[in-house]
């Protein structure tokens, strides 16, 4: 689904705006979410999925560090911040006295434009060694007769035979993966769903945290509700970004390694997880980022932290009179109280007012939030340690879409669980 690399084109990066393309161009085509990605390789198991969940930790760290070596062979930078431990000791003690959890690991950082030549050398590399690719032609469904695989269909009708498949279709084809493995009788246990917003701020707030860890990781159990919030996917020097699900369009970060604007951004996520009866948690953020799509003419909305707590709009001149300039041109000034449920903004707001005492300045009336921000981690799928279906032979799922990961390290880590796991078998 989607075009090849260099056919990958956001209408929004040269003007702001997203004009709903039928298929996203940040998220779909070779290279998958990952390649407009802010290209963080987070070294650690214990952020970005779910891998642990499978193979023991050694294994894990093992493959991660295989993985993190093929990026460096591709053309990744060899910096790798995280790893100065006197100074990340001190960032913990002052995260917790203020009730903050701060995971600490080690980040290569290739920004997106190092992640993308990464996805030339490595589409070179897999041409040289003779795959063939197929763009613009949706998998449609999973062929499976007695338990077995038997191949895909594509969009068009045509027939792919296999004796293996792998399905791994990113957040993008996450509902499309639910609706295949319920048609085949798989379990997928309901996962969870992250709300939240994305924060700008000046750079200079964050830097005693980012020049150290580039990505402080910051977890918060709020005081009304006890809902954990956490500060996810930092941005520092980044820009704000779009992207779209379904026709639905939110909001994500990115950086560049050359070049940096002055502002940081991160995303403020409340995790939530719903019980039976209801199972629908990608529904339900869906129509909450639909909702700030409405009342914004199917843009994000922008306000600033100061006008949400006074209860009023922000205008075009609200938002040019703030300090921290928007590095999203496209977000229609708006009231985020019209969109967000009690609970949510509740969340949102004694968050960054905690988050303030260890990062003096978060809290200001200039603070940008831009929403909706989502992540859909829901389907999870019923898989052995090798990442093959317990239920029907041949068939593997990996990455983003299968609950397995949250990031490009345990993607691409799930991808070589399976690539190893199918070479053995094709061995004999
Ligand atoms: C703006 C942005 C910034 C990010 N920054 C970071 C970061 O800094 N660090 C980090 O670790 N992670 C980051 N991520 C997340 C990371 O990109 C994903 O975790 C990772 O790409 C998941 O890999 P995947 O292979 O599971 O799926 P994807 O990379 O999403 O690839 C799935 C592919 O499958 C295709 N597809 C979907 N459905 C079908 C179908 N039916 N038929 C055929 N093809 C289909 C899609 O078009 C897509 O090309 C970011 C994501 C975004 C959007």
């Amino acid at each position: 689904m989607g075009p090849d690399l260099a056919g990958r084109r956001c209408p929004a990066q040269s003007t702001g705006k997203c004009v709903l393309c039928p298929t996203c161009a940040v998220v779909s085509g070779f290279g998958g979410a990952g390649a407009f990605s802010d290209g963080k390789l987070n070294l650690t198991e214990r952020v970005g999925g779910e891998l642990a969940d499978y193979l023991d930790g050694g294994q894990v760290r093992e493959l991660i560090s295989y993985v993190d070596s093929v990026y460096l062979e591709l053309g990744a930078p060899d910096r790798v911040y995280g790893t100065d431990d006197k100074a990340i000791a001190e960032l913990k003690r002052k995260a917790y006295r203020q009730g903050f959890l701060l995971i600490p690991f080690r980040i290569r950082h290739m920004g997106s434009d190092g992640g993308y030549r990464v996805l030339q050398n490595f589409r070179r590399l897999l041409e040289e060694l003779g795959v063939e690719f197929r763009f613009g032609t949706p998998v449609e469904r999973v062929e499976v007769e007695d338990g077995r695989v038997r191949g895909v269909s594509l969009a068009g009708g045509e027939f792919l035979p296999s004796r293996y498949v792998v399905v791994a279709p990113g957040r993008v084809g996450a509902n499309w993966l639910v609706s295949e493995a319920r048609r085949l009788g798989m379990r997928v246990e309901s996962g969870r769903v992250d709300i939240g917003v994305r924060v700008e701020v000046l750079a200079e707030v964050m830097r005693e945290f980012t020049d150290i860890l580039y990505e402080p990781k910051l977890v918060y159990y709020t005081k009304t509700f006890d809902d954990k919030v956490r500060v996810f996917c930092v941005n520092p020097g980044g820009f704000v970004v779009t992207e779209s699900y379904w026709g639905i369009v939110t909001v994500n970060g990115a950086a560049r390694e050359d070049s940096k604007t002055d502002n940081t951004n991160f995303a403020l996520l409340v995790s939530v997880k719903f019980t039976e009866p209801y199972k629908d948690s990608i529904s339900y953020a869906l129509d909450i980022a639909k909702l700030a799509n409405n009342i914004a003419d199917n843009q994000p909305i922008i306000q600033r932290l100061g006008d949400l707590l006074r209860g009023r709009r922000s205008t075009p001149a609200r938002i040019s009179r703030s300090v921290v300039e928007p590095t999203l041109g496209g977000a229609v000034p708006g009231d985020l109280s019209f969109v967000y449920p009690y609970r949510y903004l509740m969340d949102i707001l004694e968050t960054l007012q905690a988050l303030n005492n260890v990062m003096p300045g978060i809290y200001s009336d200039h603070t940008l939030l831009y929403g909706v921000e989502i992540k859909l981690h829901t389907a999870k799928l019923d898989l052995k340690r090798n990442l093959e279906s317990k239920t029907i032979q041949g068939l593997y799922a990996g990455g983003d879409a299968a609950g397995v990961s949250r990031g490009l390290i345990q993607a691409s880590a799930s991808g070589v669980v399976i690539g190893r796991d199918v070479a053995r078998r094709l061995a004999g």
